[in-house]
């Protein structure tokens, strides 16, 4: 069905050390969109995304992939195996601030190391995966470079033909541009641009307001772990309903 959800998030609330960082979170997010979450330092939106490949563990509600919830055994209410747990992740790919590419292998190699070994691709079949992946996101004259001799925007560009190399349905993006010097955070998010082109959906923790501007479907705003906030970008940047976003532009214009 082509009208289930990609991720629907229900309800979803987190503590930390008895901190509450995530209240009572509802989302939607459709096939084929692109949202953004803004918000400032601190305000949940990491956990957020890390709460939809279970990476956190929300202390309730529930998160599902497609029509699947993710963590929990929907019949017996108990944690979820490992497996089904590994094959749900797979569907839903993320891209970190840090890159975590792994040193050892080349760009080619930390392309195919995944497809070899947890999807247990044919080398031959993972290598022609990483050649379209790594031409999509620009990176295949560099294919036997080490991720030491790459700029940071190039490793970036790397690990999301990595993740894209393993077909997921969603692709989750914490802050992808933040840790680039300002003269590499245009290559990345053309990259990015482009794959909302082509119809990927996608969850994107940005700081950058032009790209959540011109990319986004929706928008919504996180503060102090609570969805204030969520409309086109349209609407979000020009009418914000709340006093608070009202000023978040303000202070980031
Ligand atoms: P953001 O990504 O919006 O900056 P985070 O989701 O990273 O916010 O963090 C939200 C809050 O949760 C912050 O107060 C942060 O210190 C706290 N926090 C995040 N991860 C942990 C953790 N593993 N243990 C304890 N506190 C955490
Ligand atoms: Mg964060």
């Amino acid at each position: 069905m082509s009208d289930v959800p990609a991720i629907t998030v229900n309800k979803v609330s987190k503590q930390f050390d008895n901190i509450e960082v995530l209240r009572d979170i509802n989302l939607t997010v459709n096939k084929g969109e692109v949202v953004s979450i803004l918000g400032s330092s601190g305000s949940g939106k990491s956990t957020l995304l890390r709460c939809m490949n279970w990476l956190e563990q929300p202390d309730r509600g529930a998160i599902y992939i497609g029509t699947e919830r993710i963590g929990i055994d929907d019949r017996s209410q108990q944690p979820m195996g490992n497996k089904q747990l590994a094959q749900l992740r797979q569907r839903v790919g993320m891209v970190f601030q840090s890159f975590n590419l792994w040193p050892h292998l080349t760009v080619r190699q930390n392309v195919t190391e995944a497809l070899i070994h947890v999807k247990k691709l044919h080398r031959d079949e993972a290598n022609q995966i990483a050649t379209r992946q790594l031409e999509k996101v620009g990176m295949l004259e560099k294919q036997h470079n080490y991720p030491i001799t790459l700029s940071g925007g190039q490793k970036q560009r790397v690990a999301i033909a990595r993740s894209l190399a393993m077909s997921p349905e969603v692709m989750l993006f914490d802050e992808p541009t933040s840790a680039l010097d300002p003269e590499r955070v245009g290559e990345v998010l053309t990259v990015m641009k482009q794959l909302s082109q082509e119809g990927y959906t996608m969850v994107v923790v940005t700081h950058e307001m032009e790209f959540a501007r011109a990319v986004s479907d929706q928008v919504v705003f996180l503060e102090k772990g609570k969805l204030i906030e969520q409309a086109p970008p349209e609407e979000f940047f020009t009418r914000p309903k709340s006093e608070r976003v009202q000023q978040f532009l303000q202070t980031v214009r």
